[in-house]
């Protein structure tokens, strides 16, 4: 069933445990990750993104999510990740989407509230929550590169960020990055404390793809209740696609779908969302 992502983020911050957020942009990805919701339980988001618009045509392939999502017997919820900007997110609001992020977190700061703060009293008015972004978290690259000018949350401003805006959710940027961590990540677990001792709404980890276990359910320990993970996915579909490459494309795709499966249930199960839908 389609559900309310401030239902179950409120729910997971309070029950110390973190709701999945997965990006999906194929059939595969789709059925693999709906299996994993299933068979765990699991309430579940599958998300969309303008960088998967030159695979997947989003116009056409929301509704295969919102069937998958409608047909579910588990919670799901349809979220855009990193909106660029307002047409884009009224784009995916008007695509089955129940869920969006404007990340302007590329903005100086009083900018970055301006443009939330914009977006949340719209969308707000059709009962569609935001997620923002504070801090500023890079893109694949050279890990130890990227730290060296890093963008972390300011964890003072964290408060006012979030009364001024009216966010939703908040997603921080403490050491995390997207893609693959070309060396161990190293999280400011100190920043994350402050900031979700600050604000009163669920806190976002992206980038989660290739941070170790331990890490993960530390910073779930200290308050994230909403977890991204892509890179994963996608690497675990490669493993399939390299193992079975001999195999007729039929076959193959159907090793995708589970080993995608597989990965997502490695993902709920650490962080402690499976049987959560029958709570
Ligand atoms: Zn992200």
């Amino acid at each position: 069933m389609i559900s309310d992502i401030r239902y179950w983020e409120k729910k997971a911050s309070e029950g110390h445990y973190a709701i999945p957020h997965f990006n999906v942009w194929n059939a595969e990805m789709l059925m693999g990750v709906m299996d994993a919701a299933e068979e765990l339980r699991a309430p579940v988001i599958i998300s969309f993104g303008t960088g998967f618009t030159g695979n997947t045509s989003f116009e056409d392939y929301c509704y295969m999510m919102e069937s998958m999502a409608k047909k579910a017997t588990v919670p799901v919820i349809l979220h855009w990740d990193h909106g660029r900007n307002m047409t884009i997110l009224q784009n995916a609001v008007d695509h089955c989407m129940n869920s969006v992020m404007r990340d302007a977190s590329a903005l100086p700061y009083e900018q970055n509230v301006a443009e939330i703060k914009r977006c949340v009293d719209y969308f707000h008015a059709y009962n569609i929550p935001v997620e923002a972004e504070l801090g500023h978290v890079g893109n694949e690259t050279v890990y130890e590169e990227a730290l060296a000018d890093y963008e972390y949350t300011d964890p003072k401003t964290a408060k006012d960020f979030v009364d001024r805006t009216g966010c939703d959710s908040l997603a921080i940027a403490i050491g995390n990055v997207h893609g693959v961590y070309s060396s161990e990540p190293k999280l400011a677990f100190d920043i994350l404390e402050e900031v979700a001792n600050a604000v009163d709404v669920p806190i976002v980890l992206h980038g989660a793809s290739g941070i170790g276990d331990e890490d993960i359910k530390k910073a779930i320990s200290l308050g994230v209740a909403k977890i991204n993970i892509h890179t994963e996915l996608t690497l675990a579909a490669l493993d399939a696609i390299k193992e079975n490459i001999d195999e007729p494309y039929l076959a193959m795709q159907r090793k995708v779908r589970t080993a995608v499966k597989e990965r997502a249930m490695y993902k709920i199960k650490l962080f402690g969302d499976d049987g959560r839908a029958d709570e």
